[in-house]
């Protein structure tokens, strides 16, 4: 019986393990899909404090998991399919053939990301559709690409990959954007940016090989509709919470995030915690996800006190 398990290895994950960990709680942290959260796909991160040079994301995860490991956190590499709560208050955490045994469970399982739902769209992924121009923006050297969105995420992803690809169409549905104003001066002052607004990608167009190579642009003011040639489509149009496994433990918003009671990370189920984006439509910074994340821990450990 664990004292405390973390499912996610994102900010939250393991800012909440160097606390357990810390705490002499031995925590277990079960990685998920994506080891390193959503930080492990990004490029450089300049906002998060004691950084002033700025850190790569990989980078910043993986000392963030050195941290966690030396103070005894250890890691099994599961994705959780459910999680039940015992009458005697403690959690069955299923993950496949595997079922660990806890007193309490931080979820710090943060957010996917959203598609736009095309007929085609999954079959596509890994054929020139993809969320992560830090994996794959390398493979589209000297060819035109697509980044849809106008956030953040749209903005940094199309500016990084002006380092690779000949040209990046932005396709935004409204004629501004979303992104902080450092991020969209930037974006709209590099030169291989073309911003295509008010305008949707409402059709992939592959060769014959089932590679993309353009995409049917439709704007949205007039319904005109357009063919580009481009060898990949970055979609960066938001996240959906990876929460679909905690049926009937928590209670969500419309969107699938988990409700915490007011003020902490206490879910309704006493003994379950959440932590970061899983649980954060408002903020979803590294910085909110690490401090929700040792919030959890502390939470974990005084209700440990309680129930002991
Ligand atoms: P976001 O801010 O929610 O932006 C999503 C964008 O996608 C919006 O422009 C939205 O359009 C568009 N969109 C949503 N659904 C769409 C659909 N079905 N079809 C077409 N377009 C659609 O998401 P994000 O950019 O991933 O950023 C998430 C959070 O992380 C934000 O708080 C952001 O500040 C933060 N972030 C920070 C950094 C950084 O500071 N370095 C980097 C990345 C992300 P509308 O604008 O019309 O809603």
């Amino acid at each position: 019986m664990e004292n405390v398990i973390i499912i996610g290895t994102g900010c939250a994950g393991y800012t909440a393990a160097i606390y357990t960990a810390r705490a002499q709680l031995n925590p277990l942290m079960l990685t998920g899909t994506q080891p390193g959260g959503q930080l492990s796909t990004t490029t450089e991160v300049e906002n998060f404090p004691g950084h002033p040079e700025g850190i790569m994301g990989p980078d910043l995860m993986m000392k963030m998991q050195a941290q966690a490991e030396k103070f005894g956190a250890r890691m099994a590499w599961s994705n959780v399919d459910s999680i039940q709560r015992r009458d005697d208050g403690s959690f069955a955490v299923i993950a496949g053939e595997e079922t660990f045994e806890a007193k309490t469970v931080i979820i710090a399982t943060g957010a996917a990301p959203r598609h736009l739902g095309l007929p085609d769209e999954k079959s596509l992924i890994g054929h020139g559709l993809t969320s992560c121009a830090t994996c794959d923006g390398a493979f589209y050297r000297n060819v035109p690409v697509c980044v849809i969105g106008g956030g953040d995420s749209a903005c940094e992803e199309a500016v990084f990959l002006t380092r690779f690809a000949s040209k990046v169409y932005l396709v935004h549905r409204r004629d501004t954007l979303r992104a902080s104003k450092i991020m969209a001066e930037r974006t709209l002052a590099n030169p291989k940016i073309v911003p295509v607004w008010n305008s949707t990608v409402s059709a992939y167009l592959t060769d014959e090989k089932g590679e993309m190579r353009a995409v049917t642009l439709t704007n949205l003011l007039d319904g005109a509709t357009s063919e580009v040639a481009v060898s990949c489509v970055f979609v960066a149009i938001g996240h959906v919470p990876n929460s679909g496994f905690l049926d009937g433990l928590v209670d969500k918003d419309e969107n699938g995030y988990i409700l915490q009671q007011p003020g902490r990370t206490a879910t309704k189920t006493p003994g379950l915690f959440a932590a970061g984006d899983v649980a954060d439509h408002f903020y979803r910074q590294a910085i909110t996800a690490a401090g929700q994340g040792c919030a959890a821990a502390l939470e974990a450990e005084r209700y440990l006190s309680e129930h002991a």
